[in-house]
């Protein structure tokens, strides 16, 4: 039996699996050995100093500079916001599969155990926690839920999640370079777009929207999605004559677990709490949350429940921070498009 299994291998399971290792704790890092790709992420500059508090600067390798974003958030046009002057340094392009490679390869170094396989469901018992995976069972004696996924995370500790927005992200990686460095955003009727760099001169372009949206426009098909785009100011700004031949769909709901923790577990990351990638923060969130989470478990173990709820009290502040920021963001944009995606989210959330 392991002292704790760590289900998810993306930043906060690897950041919770590296503060354990850090303290001598035995453990397992139950990684899918089918991860989904993501497109290019931008970071926060704290993502430098997150990543070398956890002795993971060496991850940095699959990050790039980004010296800002243009965007046309609440403006009738692009409005640049340089983060080169910024006293923390500037923010960063996050290459992920590279990166969560790099993560996982740095807690194995570490010391974690590095399972490749499905985690399908759990159980509890007195004394341990038996965590099912289609390589076999995984006991262990305490655990960390990092599976990005609030509903994975309800259905393992029977609770229900709390949902407060569902989007979805349409995105294509488009064979072209692109000069800039910074992250493009464009907002429509139907959504937003970005665009930004890719790996080996390819770029990324991202179509968020909801559920209707996605009935009303198919972006997930590809003639669909290009047409779509080759409406938007960035296509254009861009030159960007190449046309998409697969579209990639991610969901990227607003939502997270009522309870965060129990007796023998804790929820990290986008499982724990999921916000849409608008603040550009859930990565280094997902590590912050991942070390924070990792040290109430241990805590807690000892009868310690005081470092349980100052995590607690953390998540919610995240949670009172991204309402704040986002509110008065929706509401300048459904002034600007009265009626379509805009519109629909005028009350978020509900
Ligand atoms: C389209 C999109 C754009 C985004 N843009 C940004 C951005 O620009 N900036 C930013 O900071 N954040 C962005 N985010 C958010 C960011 O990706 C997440 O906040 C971050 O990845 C959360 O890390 P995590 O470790 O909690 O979860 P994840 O990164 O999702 O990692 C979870 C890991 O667990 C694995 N897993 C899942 N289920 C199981 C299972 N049952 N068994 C074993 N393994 C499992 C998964 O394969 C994955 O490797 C974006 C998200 C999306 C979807």
């Amino acid at each position: 039996m392991v002292d704790v299994a760590v289900v998810g291998g993306g930043p906060a399971g690897c950041a919770a699996a590296l503060t354990l290792r850090t303290c001598g704790v035995v453990t397992t890092i139950i990684a899918s050995p089918r991860p989904r790709e993501k497109p290019t992420e931008t970071a926060v500059p704290r993502l430098k100093h997150l990543l070398q508090s956890l002795g993971a600067g060496e991850a940095l390798v699959a990050c790039e500079p980004c010296y800002g974003i243009e965007s046309s958030w609440g403006a009738p046009g692009p409005v640049l916001r340089p983060t080169i002057l910024d006293p923390s340094g500037h923010a960063w392009f996050i290459h992920r599969d590279r990166f969560d490679a790099s993560l996982v390869r740095l807690a194995g170094a570490a010391g974690a155990v590095r399972l490749e396989a499905e985690a399908t469901s759990v159980s509890f018992a007195d004394d341990r926690v038996i965590v099912s995976t289609t390589a076999g069972p995984v006991e262990a004696k305490s655990l960390v839920i990092a599976t990005g996924s609030p509903a994975w995370a309800a259905r393992a500790t029977g609770q229900k999640p709390v949902t407060m927005d569902s989007l979805l992200c349409y995105w294509a990686r488009l064979a072209v370079p692109i000069e800039s460095r910074l992250l493009h955003v464009e907002s429509t009727e139907s959504g937003w777009w970005y665009v930004c760099t890719g790996e080996a001169a390819t770029m990324h372009a991202c179509f968020l929207t909801d559920a209707k949206g996605s009935r009303q426009f198919a972006p997930s098909k590809p003639e669909q999605w290009n047409a779509l785009f080759q409406q938007t100011r960035l296509s254009h700004q861009h030159v960007l004559g190449d046309r998409a031949g697969q579209i990639h769909c991610l969901p990227v709901s607003v939502a997270g677990l009522a309870c965060r923790h129990g007796p023998r577990w804790v929820a990290a990351g986008d499982a724990a709490l999921k916000l849409d990638p608008i603040g550009s923060s859930g990565t280094a969130t997902a590590l912050e949350s991942g070390a924070l989470a990792a040290r109430a478990l241990l805590a807690g173990e000892q009868g310690n429940t005081a470092a349980a709820e100052s995590y607690d009290r953390w998540e919610n502040g995240l949670l009172a921070e991204f309402l704040k920021r986002r509110t008065p963001l929706y509401a300048a944009e459904t002034q600007k498009y009265p009626v379509g995606f805009w519109a629909r989210r005028a009350h978020f959330p509900k």
